[in-house]
């Protein structure tokens, strides 16, 4: 069975169509800059790679190009051989707690749930749209971001603010990057033949965010009712304490969006080493001396080193570690940074096997007391993976 997966953002739109019976991509891209002057697209597997200009006014000129091409390239004979498309949905609120047959409610409903992630969920609803209009008889799934951290108990998704503001407004922890947690969680388990597993999965990218998994369940992760709070990442600042805002607001005159927008889009390892958002730029920038790009990356380690600390007590123990996504899957200094200041609860790095990038492996010695892996993430794969299990 073939099934394409879908991640739709305001201006872009990213696919990768699977061959579920082997698990391999078939031919992934991303069509960028839509609506926007100098749009293009890209198609790549491992025999070729495209790349092209092309006038894309929206979404639905997107996925016209990307089914025309799929069998101009002869990547499928026709279009009937697509039997399902998932399409990542960043935000379910508490009603979604696994993925789901998209039908006109739950289009509904991520509409409904705009309110809550503005950014996301419109530019989801639009990707949806655009292949309803041209394969409206393939079943289409949604794969929710927040679905995976649904399964916190309320001790650990409330806030200590008056309830009031739960039950009207729905102001809670939703947590995100679920997809990637949960598939890190399943890949572990079958790596080490064990469903109870107590699982620390740092999801460390361009954004980040850490879980705690006991069993399969999600009991707590980093990020909260937005993707802003946890952990330092490239240009969010993480937890801050909100009277800040406030304050900055008067000192500078500015609007609640605006203090937003920096905090957002300014913080980070960005914010503090005004250098830049990538981490890679980051430890250049330390080979060099730099002492704020030093500072920003002391800060990083120090925020992920916090809650994996929490997160060990609350799950009372720990049987692995995971790291994932772009930092946590290539920067080998980042890691031993991290698993280092970990040695106080007797976890500990072999250098040696550390000394790897962007495949399954275990990073901890021997006399380690707890696991420290190495697990790629697909969150496009478990995207189809979930498509394929509700469409059968
Ligand atoms: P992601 O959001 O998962 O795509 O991660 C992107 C981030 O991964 C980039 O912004 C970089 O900070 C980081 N990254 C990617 N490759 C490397 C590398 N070789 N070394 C250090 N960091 C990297």
């Amino acid at each position: 069975m073939k099934i394409m997966s879908i991640n739709a953002g305001s201006s872009s739109l990213k696919f990768s169509l699977f061959d579920m019976d082997t698990n391999k991509v078939m031919v992934s891209g991303l069509f960028e800059r839509i609506g926007i002057d100098g749009s293009c697209y890209t198609f790549k597997n491992s025999e070729f790679k495209i790349k092209q200009e092309a006038p894309l006014k929206d979404h639905a000129d997107a996925v016209k190009i990307l089914l025309e091409k799929l069998v101009e390239l002869k990547i499928i004979n026709s279009l009937d051989e697509i039997d399902g498309i998932g399409h990542r949905i960043v935000h379910g609120s508490d009603v979604y707690t696994k993925s789901v047959v998209i039908d006109d409610k739950v289009l509904e409903d991520v509409v409904k749930f705009s309110d809550l992630a503005p950014l996301h969920n419109p530019a989801n609803v639009i990707g949806i749209k655009a292949f309803k209009e041209v394969l409206p008889n393939v079943p289409m799934v949604g794969v929710f971001d927040t679905a995976f951290h649904q399964t916190m108990p309320k001790e650990n998704y409330l806030y200590a603010v008056p309830y009031s503001w739960y039950e009207k407004y729905g102001v809670r922890k939703y947590g995100f990057h679920g997809t990637s947690h949960c598939y890190i969680n399943k890949k572990i388990s079958e790596v080490l033949g064990r469903d109870d597993l107590k699982v620390i999965s740092c999801h460390l990218g361009q954004g980040g965010s850490i879980a705690a998994i006991d069993s399969g369940k999600c009991i707590d992760t980093t990020m909260g009712f937005t993707p802003l709070a946890g952990i330092v990442m490239g240009t969010r600042s993480g937890d801050v304490d909100p009277s800040i805002i406030p304050y900055v607001m008067e000192k500078e005159d500015l609007e609640v969006s605006e203090v937003l927008t920096a905090l957002n889009k300014k913080s980070g390892l960005l914010g503090i080493s005004e250098v830049s958002n990538d981490s890679r730029d980051i430890e250049e920038a330390i080979k060099e001396g730099n002492e704020k790009a030093l500072l920003a990356q002391k800060m990083f380690v120090n925020s992920v080193v916090k809650y994996i600390a929490q997160y060990y007590v609350e799950l009372g123990g720990c049987d692995v570690i995971t790291f994932t996504a772009g930092i946590g899957e290539n920067s080998i200094t980042t890691r031993q940074q991290i698993i280092e200041k970990l040695s106080c609860l007797g976890i500990k790095l072999d250098v040696e096997a550390n000394n790897v990038r962007g495949e399954v492996k275990c990073l901890s010695s021997k006399d380690s007391s707890c696991l420290v892996y190495l697990v790629p993430t697909d969150e496009e794969l478990m995207i189809a993976m979930d498509t394929l299990a509700l469409i059968k």
